[in-house]
């Protein structure tokens, strides 16, 4: 292979803009992308020349070295210079990138030191040789109901859920794209690879963000509709901690539909019922509850035990309790699961009347309404 100049490579003028020279080179490269010509060695031959251009030419630095010494390899365009004006330093290569020529051919056209791959990458904004199926995006999240007893949501649960599991599609082998080498034409540019975009007065184009600019997008494989990977459910464990809430969620992370194309994916959400307690009533993080008490407990007051989510409790009822008075238990209520806290268990006090069947209960409720004949209701028809 000769050393081909890379103008006529590219087939544009030396004094050519970068502009011109980018355009040119896409157009060039689209022509002969192997993938565009299967099997063809004249076409890759082509696209590998092309691309070479292409890699001096639109580095400034490398182009003004070409320029200059017919060659982009630092010790000869070195020794060019060297032999060309002794004595003198007119190219500075002190800011010569020459880390990147490290990985070029000793001379402009060699083959095999240029990864044309990379290349190719670089100026489409792909980071594969195919062309894109569509924009890499975040895989969905899911969601999942779970009804949970009182007492699992109060104390924490392991639970088995069945989540999402995604396997590999066999049909596709996992790229999401149909077998052969169908394609259509990208919805988004209508096949151009550009989109009109309007800058200021001036109608300008765009490379379409969807195609890269290729105005195609690969057929999607029929079995995955294109995702890569089929569905299917595995029972996995989920640790739910205390003090779960009914209509909270639980947020399982990365356990949702995978990413695509290497993209986060979607998480899992557990959403949770709580079935109700007969006796607790949970409001927030506090319990409220009922509590029947005696006449005479109320009248009298003095200690009584209740019920608490930690079991019995002692709580003081002072004299002359009314019915509806509430109490309160700190900490007696339900942990929160944001912090170490726990709320309150709010005590409501029902007095409950003796079952006066007999005489001498009787007599000793009435022998009570003569040492107190005030009427409770006296107050209420004073009321403006
Ligand atoms: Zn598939
Ligand atoms: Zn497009």
């Amino acid at each position: 292979m000769a050393d081909q100049d890379f103008y006529e490579v590219l087939g544009v003028k030396r004094n050519a803009s970068a502009d011109e020279i980018k355009k040119t080179y896409r157009r060039l490269a689209r022509k002969y992308h192997p993938d565009v010509n299967p099997g063809n060695k004249a076409a890759e031959e082509k696209f590998k020349k092309v691309s070479e251009a292409y890699e001096t030419l639109s580095n400034p630095k490398k182009r003004e070295a070409y320029d200059r010494f017919g060659t982009v390899d630092p010790r000869v365009a070195e020794a060019a210079w060297a032999q060309a004006r002794p004595g003198t330093a007119g190219f500075d290569f002190s800011n010569f990138d020459f880390s990147n020529l490290d990985n070029l051919g000793e001379t402009p056209g060699a083959r095999g030191g240029v990864n044309f791959r990379d290349i190719f990458s670089q100026i489409f904004n792909t980071g594969r040789e195919e062309e894109p199926l569509r924009p890499a995006h975040r895989g969905r999240d899911f969601e999942q109901s779970v009804t949970l007893g009182f007492w699992e949501a109060i104390r924490g649960v392991e639970l088995r859920v069945q989540v999402p599991q995604f396997e590999t599609c066999s049909t596709c082998g996992g790229t999401g794209r149909a077998s052969g080498r169908s394609s259509i034409a990208c919805p988004q540019c209508r096949g151009t690879g550009t989109l009109p975009h309007l800058s200021g007065r001036s109608r300008v184009s765009v490379t379409c963000p969807q195609c890269h600019g290729s105005g195609k997008l690969k057929a999607a494989c029929p079995s995955c509709q294109g995702t890569g990977h089929t569905q299917k459910y595995k029972s996995m464990k989920i640790r739910i901690p205390p003090g779960a809430q009914s209509g909270s969620r639980v947020r399982v992370g990365g356990k949702g539909e995978p990413g695509e194309q290497g993209a986060p994916a979607g998480d899992l959400f557990i959403l949770i019922h709580v079935s109700p307690h007969p006796f607790f009533k949970r409001e927030g993080n506090d319990i409220h509850c009922k509590i029947p008490v005696t006449v005479a407990e109320a009248a009298l007051g003095g200690r009584i035990e209740v019920p608490t989510l930690d079991g019995r409790a002692a709580l003081k009822i002072p004299a002359a309790t009314s019915s509806g008075q509430k109490f309160r238990l700190r900490g007696k209520g339900a942990p929160s699961t944001k912090d170490a806290n726990r709320g309150d268990q709010v005590i409501e006090v029902v007095i409950v009347p003796p079952e006066a069947s007999d005489e001498q209960t009787k007599e000793l409720l009435r022998e009570l309404s003569r040492l107190h004949p005030e009427n409770p209701r006296a107050h209420l028809f004073d009321l403006k």
